[in-house]
């Protein structure tokens, strides 16, 4: 039987009572097999025992006592129980018992009980009150390793512990395990009932790891599972992921435009990369072939020419006669896209729209409807393009850029206009682009049904970015750096964390340095400042002079950290650096380094380092790989940004967490696809 067959309520257990059945239903625990699979938080070591007088040698100690005597505390109502208890060696202690008066009858003068908590010297006396307390014959557990469970109001620790330990009895021996047997020979899983006794009463620490490891492993394993039976179903195939693509020449690969794609790259100043050529050619093998919808996640470091590959994407849409939309988180980003789409794509004839969230309405009718006809080929926006009045005559590719800003739910309303709009009522490709990379054990499971490729490294004769640390204070040695990429011709980016400064607060804002910097430290150099409470047009304004050359130097928020692509800009001042996290300071860092020119960027710390700012900061003047970032920033902070990229779509994890149990992820994963390789494609 396997344990969610197990369907007996839990009144049936000795114990439970209606208020228990009722507090356990809360918790969503309804059965025994429920029951059976409520899993420890945590375990206390409790196989060793000690004497009051070790009370300050750890934070908990377990003592066996004799209560000696009742005391009380207040009067009246509000008078509280306090037992007295003595351990072996004649100390004493006293138990004030704050809402147990129960305890009264339970544990009168004589007995014989274990008290488990930390003590404290008050009022002359050695007290706990976050104590547990058991009497020592009918102890479940006396001197083990004690499972410690989640609680709700109204539920004691020892009551859980009792009920499960009745539930472990009577039913784990016969439970069978999910996984079959090679399986589990093969991951070194227990039986199921092994399991089962690991995590509710385990013998050793070492139980608990072995359970906690198979539990973790089953969860994986059967989400895996389910995601690749679902990418077969869908496109015959498990979905497969791309090891890096280097832009070397050993991988030579056959590449075949399609005769739009041809026009655009005959129109282009230089050639594309290998890495280029490789996404290219998967993107058309799903796109020219009839068979099932793209779905694919192009990774690739910021200013890897991601951009470009999606127009070229679009080009063979459009040659099918059908529509294409490319989604962006930000009005500023949205706007470059489409000077750069009018710049590639229009003089090959694709017609292309840009629609804002702010467009007046007279335009927007107007546009929307040349939409809706087909007039437009290639539409470019922020999440106004989920809006309900957009409608589309044939939408077959979604682009999404910078993808992990979007939820799921999101996404899924640009699909769904694509399957409503086609005649066929086929899903839309979908190419989803990210330039935060994601570590290869997290792409598995957080993109799990999608193909990725994978860009790496960028352009030919770009340089890598040079990055300085410069200590606060010695700020102007920086500015005299930049003072003369300016005099050479060049552009600089200066980024604050704040827009502007309140008073109590010591940091640099954008707005006070931009007065200083265009008043103090560059007098008489062009300069402007751009933020998100600048109204788009100006930012558009302020975004065109600096791309023009007109405008030397851009104070900016982090609002400049995604897309924006100006090749001229060689320099990258970021002050107050340790306020940013990894993921920030990379994206920041990508906005130099776009041109033939050597980039520099500058990162100007606080002397108060935090050991994790300091880390941060180390990394980011080591590597410019981006990959190598995302891990370093994995292991510093844990789940990070990262983190939020999982939750917002695959939160279901009960047991595991992806990022702290990746390696555990990994074997999962391929122990799934091992397993549907054999069930689905035998013969291979
Ligand atoms: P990202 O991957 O960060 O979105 P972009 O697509 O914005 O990068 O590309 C960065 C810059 O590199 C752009 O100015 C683009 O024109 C340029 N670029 C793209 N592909 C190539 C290439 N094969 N050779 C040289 N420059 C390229
Ligand atoms: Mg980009």
């Amino acid at each position: 039987m396997f344990i969610s067959e197990i369907r007996i309520p839990i009144n049936r257990l000795k114990g439970a009572g209606k208020t228990t059945e009722t507090l356990l239903a809360g918790m969503g625990i309804h059965t025994v097999g429920d029951l059976l699979c409520f899993w420890p938080r945590t375990w206390d070591d409790r196989t060793e025992f000690h004497t009051l007088n070790q009370f300050e040698s750890r934070a908990k100690i377990q003592v066996k006592c004799t209560v000696i005597a009742h005391d009380w505390i207040g009067f009246g109502r509000m008078k509280t129980l306090k037992l007295i208890v003595e351990d072996e060696t004649g100390r004493r202690a006293a138990l004030p018992c704050f809402n147990r008066p129960f305890l009264e009858k339970q544990y009168q003068e004589g007995t014989k009980c274990v008290v488990y908590g930390s003590f404290y010297w008050k009022y002359g006396e050695l007290q706990s009150t976050n104590f547990e307390i058991e009497s020592g014959d009918e102890n479940p557990s006396l001197a083990r390793i004690l499972p410690v469970y989640p609680l709700t109001e109204g539920l004691s620790q020892l009551k859980m512990r009792k009920l499960i330990l009745t539930a472990v009895r009577e039913y784990a021996k016969g439970i069978s395990s999910e996984l079959s047997e090679e399986i589990r020979r093969e991951y070194k899983i227990p039986s199921k009932a092994d399991i089962i006794f690991f995590m509710h009463t385990p013998k050793n620490i070492a139980e608990t790891e072995k359970g906690r490891y198979a539990v973790i492993f089953e969860e994986f394993f059967f989400f895996e599972y389910a995601l690749g039976k679902r990418s077969i179903e869908r496109r015959g195939k498990l979905p497969c992921y791309e090891n890096k693509t280097a832009n070397d020449k050993e991988t030579e690969i056959i590449f075949k435009p399609t005769g739009l794609q041809s026009v655009i790259l005959q129109r282009l100043p230089f050639d594309l990369t290998q890495a280029q050529k490789k996404v290219i050619t998967e993107i058309n093998s799903n796109i020219l072939s009839e068979t099932s919808p793209m779905a694919r996640l192009l990774q690739g470091d910021v200013g890897s020419g991601k951009t470009l590959v999606a127009f070229l994407a679009v080009a063979a849409v459009t040659a099918q006669k059908k529509q294409s939309a490319l989604i962006v988180p930000t009005e500023l980003l949205a706007r470059q896209h489409a000077e750069t789409a009018a710049a590639i794509l229009e003089p090959a004839g694709i017609r292309i729209a840009f629609l804002s969230g702010n467009i007046k309405s007279a335009g927007r009718e107007l546009l929307l409807k040349e939409l809706k006809r087909g007039n437009i080929d290639f539409i470019i926006g922020t999440h106004a393009l989920f809006s309900k009045d957009v409608e589309y005559n044939n939408l077959a590719l979604v682009i999404i850029d910078e993808q992990h800003r979007f939820g799921v739910l999101q996404r899924a309303a640009l699909i769904e206009k694509g399957r409503e709009s086609s005649p066929e009522k086929r899903s839309p490709h979908l190419l989803m682009m990210s330039a935060t990379p994601i570590p290869r054990t997290l792409a598995l499971s957080v993109f799990g049904d999608l193909d990725v490729s994978t860009i790496y490294g960028s352009p030919p004769g770009r340089k890598p970015v040079i990055t300085h640390l410069a200590r606060k204070g010695n700020e102007q040695k920086v500015y005299d750096f930049v003072r003369r990429e300016i005099s050479a011709g060049h552009q600089a980016y200066f980024v604050y964390p704040l827009i502007s400064t309140s008073e109590n607060t010591a940091l640099k804002s954008a707005e006070q340095m931009f007065r200083d910097l265009s008043g103090k430290f560059f007098p008489g150099i062009p300069s402007a400042i751009i933020h998100s409470k600048i109204s788009e047009e100006e930012q558009r304004t302020i975004m065109r002079r600096f791309k023009a050359g007109e405008v030397k130097i851009l104070v900016a928020t982090s609002v400049i950290e995604v897309g924006v692509d100006i090749p001229n800009a060689t320099c990258m001042v970021i002050e107050q650096a340790e306020r940013f996290g990894l993921a920030a300071l990379h994206q920041l860092r990508g906005r130099v380094g776009r041109g033939m020119d050597q980039s520099y960027c500058f990162l100007i710390y606080n002397d108060k380092l935090t050991e994790d700012g300091k880390a941060r900061l180390k990394i980011m003047k080591e590597t410019t790989d981006g990959f190598k970032i995302a891990e370093e920033d994995l292991k510093i902070r844990g789940p990070g940004e990262i983190a939020g990229i999982i939750q917002s779509g695959y939160s279901t994890f009960k047991n595991g967490d992806p990022v702290r149990d990746s390696a555990i992820l990994n074997e999962a994963r391929t122990a799934a696809f091992t397993l549907l390789e054999k069930e689905h494609f035998p013969q291979s």
